[in-house]
């Protein structure tokens, strides 16, 4: 650029020097002028193009400024200097196309080490150039058609006439072929590099082999994933039946087609009430059928009998939210034959035991009452001899009397304490919010003089529990007592906490008592069972630990004993916290309410 305006300023120059040579020489017109001017802008405009021509045109004019009268005729001069240039350069540029720009020495470098496959070729498909991937490759090509699939050719060729026509063509995915006879799947742009004709065209290419590969792992995951399903699947115990927003059958099951005895290559694409028409007859109940096809929305179950065999299903119908099949359902048929007819036998068996439960209460009941009668006249009558015949007796009579009316008190003690036992559970307690202070309150009342030169340790507060009241008096009572009876030292004390223990409260009475050996640690929640037994204790059955064990089990918690003989011994329980759950004394338990303290 730079070296084309010394050029023109030097011809300016020149040729103005020649001017005012000749214009020194004699008369002139303006006229005459701007025609001697106007040489240079030919020449430059031939030369430099148009901006030559007005360079030279301009500076020509300003030259001839003081050499012209007429100033009127400078500005069309002006114009023409420039129409003349421009013509010459329009002219010049439809004569000669510029020569394709050499390429710099970096588009180069780009052209050669690019990762992709580069190519320049011809309308013809010549191959002129090649880049260094596309060398390795493909070779040295000397026409496109070595190298692109035979199958994608007239593809490629309409690609070619395209680019030729308007400039550029693609991206475009076809295969090629390799030197060493591999297919390479690539995807090509042509771009025209000369815009007037003799077209070069660069050729690029992008290999998508791992692509290719990776597509190909992608849709074997997928597949073997939906194998791995729909096999799942079909393995189901469950009958599915998916549908489509039509209600058309899309897919069935295995199980689908064992329960109503159908084909399910039969049944896709068929609309559900002509899917299953075949198995309506199969239903126990004919408006089942409807409520099948219909999918409604509450599960019931229902009867279908195929092959000689009957079958309860539960019908479960939910909605397809997802994109693909979406306003569609899934059906599910589940069968439920073996759980029904577990659940009837379980219900007879309950039936049955419960029967069994109160003949044996009532037997119980009378068989007590009828030994209690002797026992009582037992002791009465003991009792009379003791105390009206007591100066016509010798020791060993008395004492022989004595013995027989504690054994009838402690027999009658222990038919009580069986009743008692027996009761726990036997039937539905009344359960009530149990606030375990007012328990205790009702424990120091009933063992008041008990207590008396005890020390007794409660916490500062108490949780609150859903259970029958008295059986919690008698829980914590039975524990007390014992922490008082089996203890022999001269300070006595007692302490009784709890703790939070997930769904359940655990709760402690301790004793510094005379302790439990580890062989009898649980031993002793067995009945009748007395590790101490005393000659003259009536009152101690060996089943106060057991009464307290059936009643923590009644309302699913547990009992244990930690102990360290002659040191005391700490009885542990658990009781369901009602926040979560309450227990109901039957064993089973029922949500109630949450409760706050
Ligand atoms: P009982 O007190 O009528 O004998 P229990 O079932 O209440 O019957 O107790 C069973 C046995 O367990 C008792 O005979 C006693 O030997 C032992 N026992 C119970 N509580 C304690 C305790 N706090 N400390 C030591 N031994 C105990």
């Amino acid at each position: 650029m730079m070296s084309g305006f010394i050029r023109v300023a030097g011809i300016v120059v020149l040729y103005t020097a020649i001017v005012f040579f000749l214009l020194g020489l004699g008369d002139y017109r303006g006229i005459e002028v701007l025609t001697v001017l106007g040489l240079p802008v030919l020449l430059s405009s031939w030369f430099f193009g148009l901006i030559g021509g007005a360079i030279s045109g301009i500076a020509s004019l300003i030259f001839s400024v003081p050499f012209v009268p007429d100033s009127k005729i400078l500005p069309i001069a002006g114009l023409c200097y420039l129409a003349v240039g421009g013509g010459v350069e329009l002219w010049h540029r439809l004569k000669h196309p510029p020569k394709t720009k050499k390429r710099s020495p970096h588009e180069h470098q780009l052209f050669k080490r690019s990762l992709n496959f580069a190519h320049i070729i011809d309308a013809e498909g010549h191959v002129w150039e090649s880049n260094d991937r596309a060398g390795e490759v493909f070779g040295s090509p000397r026409r496109v058609w070595e190298f692109i699939h035979p199958d994608d050719q007239v593809r490629f060729r309409e690609e070619l006439s395209r680019a030729a026509l308007r400039g550029e063509a693609g991206p475009t995915k076809l295969r090629t072929i390799s030197q060493r006879k591999e297919v390479i799947p690539v995807e090509m742009k042509l771009v025209r590099l000369e815009p007037t004709h003799q077209a070069r065209l660069a050729l690029e290419m992008r290999d998508l082999s791992a692509l290719a590969e990776l597509e190909n792992k992608v849709r074997e995951a997928q597949a073997r994933y939906r194998y791995l399903i729909e096999d799942a699947i079909d393995t189901l115990d469950t009958g599915i039946l998916l549908l489509d927003k039509d209600a058309r059958v899309i897919w069935a099951n295995c199980t689908l087609e064992k329960f109503f005895d159908l084909d399910r290559d039969e049944m896709v694409g068929r609309e559900v009430r002509r899917a299953l028409f075949r198995a309506k007859r199969a239903l126990a109940q004919p408006e089942d059928f409807e409520r099948v096809v219909n999918g409604a929305s509450e599960p019931f179950l229902f009867t279908v009998r195929t092959d000689g065999t009957e079958r309860i299903l539960e019908y479960r119908s939910i909605p397809v939210a997802t994109e693909r099949y979406k306003g569609g359902r899934i059906d599910h048929f589940i069968d439920v034959t073996e759980k029904r007819r577990l659940e009837q036998s379980l219900q007879e068996k309950t039936k049955r035991l419960e029967e069994k439960n109160r003949q044996l209460e009532e037997f119980t009941h009378v068989v007590s009452h009828d030994l209690k009668e002797p026992l009582r006249t037992m002791a009465a009558f003991s009792q009379y001899l003791l105390e009206d015949y007591a100066e016509k007796l010798d020791d060993d009579a008395r004492d022989y009397l004595q013995r027989i009316n504690r054994s009838s008190l402690r027999m009658r003690n222990l038919i009580d304490d069986l009743l008692r036992l027996s009761s726990i559970g036997a039937r539905q307690e009344t359960l009530e919010k149990v606030y375990l202070s007012e328990v205790f309150e009702q424990i120091k009342e009933d063992m008041k003089s008990r207590l008396e030169n005890v020390s007794l340790q409660l916490p500062k507060t108490m949780p609150i529990i859903v259970a029958n009241r008295t059986r919690m008096v008698e829980l914590f009572g039975n524990l007390i007592s014992n922490a008082i009876k089996y203890n022999d030292k001269p300070e006595k004390r007692i302490e009784i906490g709890w703790t939070q223990q997930g769904e359940f409260y655990r709760f402690y009475v301790r004793d510094n008592g005379i302790g439990i050996e580890e062989a009898y640690l649980e031993k002793v929640f067995e009945l009748f069972e007395r590790l101490n037994p005393r000659g003259d204790d009536y009152e101690s059955t060996g089943a106060g630990l057991a009464i307290c064990k059936r009643i923590v089990e009644e309302y699913g918690g547990r009992i244990w004993v930690e102990s360290k003989v002659g040191e005391g011994s700490t009885f542990y329980f658990t009781l369901p916290n009602p926040r979560f759950s309450a227990p109901s004394t039957n064993g089973t338990r029922e949500a109630v309410l949450a409760i706050t303290d």
